[in-house]
């Protein structure tokens, strides 16, 4: 096995440790700078201004805002605080050098090797994309020595006629352009599958324009040849008119005629492949730490978190550490579909991983490395950003919030979910974003498969989360700081459940509707004009009773003249609360006061209505 290379950075410095983004405190002659960063909260500004928390807090509450500690505060508002105090405010300039594509090295010519295609399968629902996938994934397994016991894990590779092909199991046309709009390079090849019964259809034009835009060499495979119905020249005129204008016929396109189902026709596409990848030169430098993408992920009961991914290029190994996503490991385990085990996977080779602390998502790069430490501080480091931009999308207590989106954001309840497998939470967070109750909504700030972690909690306690938490559960130490937080953590294993749950919780939300009810009348009998106070009604109250928080209305032969609120209420010279039938009482009206004898004074009070 040749030597691995130790990873190079175009940037010297590049695995050098990120610069703390700290705020720097001014030399005494100049100016004071306060750096700002992304996500900063009250306890950030406090220290970076060298003040305490409360200082801050009472600031923002003479600007009309109440703040906690941990309350992220945006750009605009700290940098009216920062004035105030003198200080300057800058933003951070961030040095990324935890960006994987700065990371990248140039391959030596002489170190790149062939390496396998790797194979979409695309084309229209019930067209034969998995029986196809089965077919040929069965036509392995029949050579193989594991005795047919094979897993899903999302790709396998094939080997034929001393040739390797990587497929992948579709992960659907949107998923497959999401990925790639995403950085990851996991598709040499796309075979758009038609059925020959049926012809070109919606998802197949769609399955075209993906394969396109991806500009990979597509093989079209008319399936179902040995159904009847069959018509092949249908298929290839309408595709020819769509710009697939099979080579038969003069064009570029590959046609290979199938079945899937009786496996005929499998050699030929098999062997079309390969031919397609010699002309496409597919190289890869597997004398270099491995780097790729993420296929898919779980978290596994008993192995924890489990990872199928696709070397892309170097060699992964057994031991190597790898930052993926936003989490870090190191590889315990590898294993094909197959369940066979290996210690290192070269190019193109799908392997299912074991060893990664938490679950990372589909379409999430991975680089692996000899050093723990660096792995770690660059795993953090991305997290830690990603964090940040979640936190600024939905920071609540901003300038902006407080002016005027109060109310819709008052009218939003966050959630965080964390579940075991990306169905039920894509399941769980489709059900829960349709609900809305008389405006009211559900707002999913982060959706990811994995056990609640304290970096949940905390996110959940600046953005005001619920923690939901479907089929995984919270550890000791999580639970113990989502209680010092106050963060509410719900755990739940069936979905309809946790609907029912947040319907109910949203309708606790709803502003309280208030009716009003009267509460008594008074007549007035005599007026003073008082200056400073205006005029005085001398009443006697009639019926039930007059309290000094009291709506009133002024009626003058029936009629309403003035709706407003008591300025006072006296039972002789002293302020009384409230003044029953019989009683005589002195009362002034705010900013009325054309109160003539004789007008009656009905007061009222607003209940809070039951919700139903
Ligand atoms: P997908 O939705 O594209 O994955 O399609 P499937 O692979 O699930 O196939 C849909 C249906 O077509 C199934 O009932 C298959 O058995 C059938 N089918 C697939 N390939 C063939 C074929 O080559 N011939 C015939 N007769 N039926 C097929």
């Amino acid at each position: 096995m040749p030597k691995q290379n130790k990873p190079m950075n175009k940037k010297s410095n590049a695995y050098h440790k990120p610069t703390q983004h700290t705020a720097k405190k001014a030399k005494p002659s100049g100016p004071q700078i306060l750096t700002y960063k992304d996500g900063m909260n009250v306890s950030d500004v406090a220290k970076a201004m060298d003040v305490s928390s409360a200082v801050i807090i009472k600031k923002l509450m003479l600007m009309g805002m109440m703040t906690s500690v941990n309350q992220i505060i945006d750009r605009d508002t700290v940098e009216l605080v920062a004035i105030e105090e003198g200080f300057e405010v800058v933003d951070e300039v961030i040095t990324d050098v935890t960006r994987f594509d700065e990371m990248d090295i140039e391959d030596d010519p002489k170190d790149l090797v062939k390496r396998p295609p790797i194979v979409t399968i695309m084309g229209h629902v019930d067209h034969g994309k998995t029986t196809l996938l089965d077919t040929i994934r069965k036509s392995r397994v029949a050579q193989s020595e594991a005795g047919g016991i094979t897993q899903h894990i999302g790709a396998y590779q094939v080997d034929y006629k001393g040739e390797k092909v990587t497929f992948i199991d579709t992960p659907g046309h949107a998923a497959f352009t999401e990925m790639r709009a995403r950085g990851a390079k996991v598709t040499d090849i796309v075979i758009i599958v038609v059925a020959a019964d049926d012809g070109v259809m919606p998802q197949t034009i769609e399955a075209i324009d993906h394969a396109k835009a991806a500009k990979v060499p597509i093989i079209v495979a008319v399936n179902k040849m040995d159904r009847p119905q069959a018509n092949p020249e249908k298929v290839m005129t309408a595709l020819s008119e769509k710009g697939l204008t099979p080579e038969e016929w003069g064009g570029q396109i590959p046609f290979v005629k199938i079945s899937a189902l009786k496996g005929e026709g499998i050699d030929q596409l098999l062997e079309l492949i390969i031919l397609v990848s010699e002309v496409e030169e597919l190289k890869a430098n597997p004398k270099r730490f491995a780097q790729g993408t993420v296929i898919e992920a779980r978290l596994d009961k008993g192995r924890g978190s489990v990872a199928t991914l696709i070397v892309e290029s170097g060699t992964l190994r057994v031991g190597d550490y790898l930052a993926c996503g936003n989490t870090y490991g190191k590889v315990r385990t590898m294993e094909d579909d197959l369940k066979k085990r290996y210690k290192e996977a070269l190019p193109a080779m799908p392997i299912e991983i074991t060893g990664l602390n938490e679950v990372p998502k589909a379409g999430d790069i991975f680089k692996a490395f000899d050093d723990e430490k660096m792995t770690r501080q660059i795993a953090e480091e991305r997290q830690s950003r990603e964090r940040e931009k979640e936190l600024k999308k939905r920071s609540k207590t901003s300038l902006e919030s407080l002016m005027g989106d109060m109310e819709s954001s008052e009218k939003e309840l966050n959630l965080i979910i964390k579940g075991d497998v990306n169905g039920s939470i894509e399941a769980l967070k489709g059900l829960l974003e349709k609900i809305d109750i008389e405006g009211f909504h559900v707002n999913v700030i982060r959706g990811e498969v994995g056990a609640i972690s304290e970096s949940d909690v905390t996110l959940a306690n600046a953005t005001q989360s619920i923690l939901i938490g479907f089929n995984v559960r919270p550890t000791a130490s999580v639970k113990a700081l989502a209680d010092t937080q106050g963060v509410e953590i719900r755990l739940y294993s069936i979905i309809y459940r946790v609907q029912e749950d947040i319907e109910a919780a949203l309708k606790g939300m709803l502003a309280p509707k208030f009716e009003e009810i009267v509460i008594g009348q008074a007549e007035v009998r005599e007026t003073f004009k008082v200056s400073k106070i205006g005029t005085i009604a001398g009443c006697i109250v009639t019926d039930g009773s007059i309290i000094r928080e009291a709506l009133v209305r002024v009626l003058r032969n029936g009629i309403v003249v003035y709706e407003g609120k008591l300025a006072s209420l006296k039972r002789f010279k002293d302020d009384a609360k409230e003044v029953r039938q019989g009683f005589e009482c002195g009362l002034s009206i705010e900013n009325f006061n054309d109160i003539k004898v004789g007008d009656i004074i009905e007061a009222s009070k607003m209940k809070e209505m039951e919700i139903v």
